[in-house]
């Protein structure tokens, strides 16, 4: 479920507002979108995955809030993580680099 949005890292570009599926941000005018829906996020990490900034964390749970915040996820160095494996953002492995997606194509044989 989205957790935080940091202030620090947000530069404003509604990206996050734009992909969401539930609707779960709301706009806010010259700053950072607001969590305003949080019980309707369907933990899909389109946010996360689209944040330029690596300034949303989607915790895997998807069933309740852990409340998690700012400091330690800073701390622990996990803002943006799923964008991170995924591969987006400068200087990541694409996904399709992975060994995984190699011994896919192996195995179809396409
Ligand atoms: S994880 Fe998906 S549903 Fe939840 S806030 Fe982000 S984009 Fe919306
Ligand atoms: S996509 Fe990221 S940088 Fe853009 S408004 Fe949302 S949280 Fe902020």
């Amino acid at each position: 479920m989205i957790e935080v949005i940091s202030e620090s890292r947000c530069v404003a570009c509604d990206r996050c507002v734009s992909v969401c599926p539930t609707n779960v941000f709301d706009r806010a005018e010259g700053g950072i979108p607001v969590i305003a829906r949080q019980s309707d996020c369907q933990t899909c990490f389109m946010c996360e995955l689209y944040c330029p900034a690596d300034a949303l964390y989607v915790d895997p749970d998807s069933e309740k809030a852990v409340g998690v915040t700012e400091a330690l996820l800073e701390e622990r160095g996990l803002w943006g993580g799923y964008r991170e494996k995924v591969g987006w953002g400068k200087g990541r492995k694409p996904v399709a680099a992975h060994e995984y997606m190699y011994q896919l194509s192996v195995k179809t044989g396409f």
